[in-house]
């Protein structure tokens, strides 16, 4: 009997009541970044595999994450480009916001690269892929529909969802989260952002950006808690230049009326209230784990309700490993998709090899306008290191021609003179970070990056810069002496010459 389509259920679930599965090396549930690296490594080396995906090939990253994210951003870009204009001497019109265009935009950004996480890729690499919501047995047995699939080991790789808080009124609002966002049919007259982390941050300036009037509300005191101060003061800056309403400090405490005359009734720290009205609220308060279906083996949990996994991605339960933001507190495609890959080779390869993860820094970036860029050790905070170097972006030359002083690096150095963190605000700050990733990976002073020649102007020439300015501060009062005594000696030897 031949696997069946994952476009056909019914005939998929008939089929399967007589199915004999053979016993397979590794499930893998959740085809989403985590569960298509996992099963991708599994099928290249020719294991028996099985993916199961209850909802789209691709998952959050490809459709209602990072790509219709990114794609979205790169529109708003466009209207505020057009805006800004101006100060380059090109005089254009406020644009005018074909919403409907703007998604064909994200719909052919999603068309172009669905085809790499379909099932027919996978099933051409040898994996057995069906369509189905996993519900765990046993450590060794996984249910789908009427499918129960014997397999030696199992990794679990289905994501989060958004968080929806029990905001009293709520149900009376037309709210969307960053699942929903994107089935909006017409730009939100006053948009309504409650969250000042990432996605808050990148969907509100987006929409500020493409004519929506955006009220971002936080309860900390400042918005990217998990960037430097400084991150956050300087993308502040930018969203309230654009226009966005931004309210730190505010708390959201129930909704009165309901659509269209809902309001969000707030308080701030002195203990005042206040109501804000709003068109669409967008809820961005954070995700948890999709964890139904495993209910029958009792996984331990971590903070947030996140999968607890050892050093290897294997939860509680041995033979079972989890992978992506199902156990992952840093919530990125690239670190689903190398724990993904980790996952299934210790799965698949118990007890004879484990491979620790992970031991590389992971860079993070939000790409708001000025864009930021994180990396650090792991393990290392930014108030760790020995001294922060600060480079504002008005040095750097390419800045300049841009028009983009608006930024700058926070570069830490340990004692030895090596990276231990940066932080780059400023366009293209996540594509530069990668070259200060790799100094923190391998351990390099400062002093490697200056030896490096960068292409000029580039932004990149800020990292170059930083190491510049590392050593001219190590330089010690000796060594200046050294090389003044140094070029008076050779003067003198010159005079000898001419005369
Ligand atoms: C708006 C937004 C923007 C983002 N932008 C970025 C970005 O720019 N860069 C970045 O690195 N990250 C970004 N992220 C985060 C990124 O999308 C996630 O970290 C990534 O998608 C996690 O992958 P995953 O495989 O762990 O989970 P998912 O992609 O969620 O995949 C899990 C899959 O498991 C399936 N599933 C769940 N339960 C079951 C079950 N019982 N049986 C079968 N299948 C099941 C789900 O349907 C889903 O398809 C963004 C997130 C959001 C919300």
């Amino acid at each position: 009997m031949q696997p069946t389509s994952p476009d056909t259920p019914n005939a998929h679930t008939k089929a399967s009541v007589a199915k004999r599965v053979p016993r397979q090396d590794l499930v893998v549930v959740g085809a989403g970044a985590a569960g298509l690296s996992a099963a991708s490594i599994a099928s290249r080396i020719g294991a028996r595999i099985t993916l199961i995906e209850t909802n789209r090939m691709g998952g959050d990253c490809l459709y209602t994450g990072c790509i219709p994210s990114k794609a979205l951003l790169r529109a708003a870009a466009c209207a505020q480009n057009a805006r800004e204009s101006r100060r380059f001497g090109i005089h254009l019109s406020e644009p005018v916001i074909d919403f409907a265009g703007v998604h064909e935009h994200i719909r052919r950004a999603i068309a172009a690269i669905e085809p790499e996480d379909s099932a027919e890729r996978y099933r051409i690499l040898g994996a057995r892929v069906i369509p189905g919501s996993a519900t765990l047995i046993d450590r060794h047995t996984i249910r789908v529909g009427r499918e129960t699939i014997p397999t030696r080991s199992i990794v679990l790789a289905t994501g989060a969802r958004p968080i929806v808080p029990t905001l009293p009124g709520l149900a009376g609002a037309r709210f969307v989260t960053s699942e929903t966002v994107w089935e909006l049919k017409d730009c939100p007259k006053h948009l309504l952002v409650l969250g000042g982390g990432p996605v808050g941050c990148e969907l509100g300036q987006a929409f500020a950006r493409l004519g929506s009037r955006v009220t971002l509300i936080e309860s900390g005191s400042r918005i990217l808690p998990q960037e430097p101060k400084t991150a956050a003061e300087l993308l502040e800056l930018a969203l309230r230049k654009e226009g966005v309403n931004l309210l730190t400090e505010t708390r959201a405490l129930r909704i009165e009326g309901s659509d269209p005359h809902a309001k969000l009734v707030v308080s701030h720290t002195d203990g005042s209230q206040a109501s804000i009205d709003f068109d669409i609220l967008l809820i961005a308060v954070g995700r948890e784990p999709r964890t139904h279906g495993f209910e029958s083996l009792n996984l331990l949990r971590k903070a947030g309700g996140l999968l607890a996994t050892n050093d290897y991605l294997e939860t509680s339960q041995p033979g079972i490993y989890a992978a992506g933001d199902v156990t992952s507190a840093l919530q990125f495609t690239h670190v689903a998709g190398q724990q993904g890959a980790y996952a299934a080779l210790n799965a698949l390869f118990r007890p004879l090899i484990r491979l620790r993860w992970n031991q590389s820094p992971i860079p993070r970036v939000t790409y708001t306008s000025p864009e930021i860029a994180s990396v650090s050790r792991t393990g290392t905070r930014l108030s760790a290191v020995a001294k922060t170097i600060t480079i504002p972006l008005r040095e750097v030359n390419r800045a300049v021609t841009d028009g983009a002083e608006n930024g700058c690096a926070l570069i830490g150095i340990n004692k030895k003179g090596c990276l231990e963190s940066a932080t780059l605000i400023m366009p293209h700050a996540g594509e530069i970070i990668s070259e200060l990733a790799l100094a923190i990976q391998e351990r390099l002073p400062l002093g490697r990056i200056l030896a490096l020649i960068h292409p000029y102007p580039t932004y990149s020439e800020i990292n170059r810069r930083a190491a510049s300015v590392w050593r001219e501060e190590r330089m010690s009062g000796l060594g200046r002496q050294l090389i003044r005594v140094m070029l008076a000696l050779l003067r003198r030897l010159g005079k000898g010459h001419s005369g």
